[in-house]
């Protein structure tokens, strides 16, 4: 029996690869869009609080304790704020998919928009409505029946977990209001780590179970193609940008395994860490090495980004103002 893409409906081919609880599973591939995606349901896993038992502790990792969880989200989404919130949010309706424990909704409503939430492990949901004080659905249908419209729909990390993408996005666009805009962030399956590098201690960290569909910037192409079909309104814009620093990427290649208790999530903070290191005592010869580390990641990251092999993928799309 052949399994059809979420994407284009074509026939995919699979193919076997190792999880990263160092199990093996049967990959679907679509060839003409580039996107690979797991046919097994991951929806219980998510439920049932086992995303960072795969994703984290099966892989040696840590598993932060709530409030570093809370605290790290927070600092890092700051930087979201600053990058997709401008003055005209101020006082709209802005929504989060897979919002877990709420931090960048609070950062929302500290900017002074209004912060909604979708989340469909029960324990976070409850966090967020009850500490934070913030509306928070375990699914998107809540919002569909009570006829709520954003000006903003976030997503960060959570389009992977997400199974018939096309229907996802179909109701999803009809939540924003016009000229609203849906900004998305998921992990690229063309990484430069996994398919340059061709690291293999990263190979078999990179699919993880709960983790379901792999996208590419073709792949993000290939959605937005399909959903022109019904709405030819909207307006995209994809790109990749390079989170990890490279000097990650060579503790990768020295370890063959990621580096445990990074507090920011498709990032690092390595070459802040580093001008540390020799830019406190601001003497020549230091400052003349952080300026070398500084610009060869920058370089680094440049030609990676120049490449569309940026370990995140940013899809913004924009419902036209009629
Ligand atoms: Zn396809």
């Amino acid at each position: 029996m052949s399994t059809l893409c979420w994407l284009c409906n074509q026939e995919t081919l699979s193919k076997s690869v190792q999880l990263r609880s160092k199990k093996e599973a049967l990959i679907q591939y679509c060839g003409s869009c580039h996107f690979e995606f797991f046919s097994h349901e991951n929806k219980s896993l998510l439920i049932g609080d086992q995303l960072d038992k795969t994703r984290l502790q099966s892989a040696g990792l840590d598993i932060p304790k709530q409030e570093k969880d809370f605290e790290n989200g927070y600092k890092q989404s700051q930087s979201y704020i600053q990058e997709y919130l401008t003055k005209e949010d101020i006082g709209k309706n802005i929504l989060e998919i897979g919002c877990s424990w709420g931090y960048f909704l609070k950062a929302v409503r500290e900017f002074g928009a209004v912060p909604y939430g979708v989340e469909i492990n029960p324990v976070r949901a409850s966090y967020v409505a009850e500490n934070l004080n913030i509306r928070c659905e375990a699914d998107i249908e809540k919002y569909h029946s009570s006829a709520i419209k954003f000006k903003k729909i976030f997503s960060f990390y959570c389009l992977e977990y997400i199974k018939n993408p096309i229907d996802f996005f179909k109701r999803l666009f009809d939540l924003l209001e016009d000229g609203g805009e849906m900004i998305f962030i998921t992990p690229n399956l063309d990484d430069v780590l996994k398919d340059i590098w061709k690291n293999k201690g990263y190979q078999d960290f990179f699919y993880d179970e709960c983790a379901i569909a792999y996208y590419s910037s073709q792949a993000v192409k290939s959605l937005v193609h399909v959903l022109k079909k019904e709405h030819d309104d909207l307006k995209e814009t994809i790109y990749t940008q390079q989170g990890y620093s490279f000097y990650n990427h060579l503790h990768w290649y020295f370890n063959q395994k990621p580096i445990n208790n990074n507090s920011l999530v498709g990032g690092d903070h390595l070459s802040e860490d580093l001008r540390q290191v020799f830019g406190a005592k601001k003497d020549k010869i230091s400052l003349e090495l952080v300026k070398i580390i500084d610009d060869f990641d920058v370089q680094y990251r440049k030609v990676i980004e120049g490449n569309d092999l940026g370990n995140q993928i940013i899809m913004r799309i924009q419902k036209n103002d009629l």
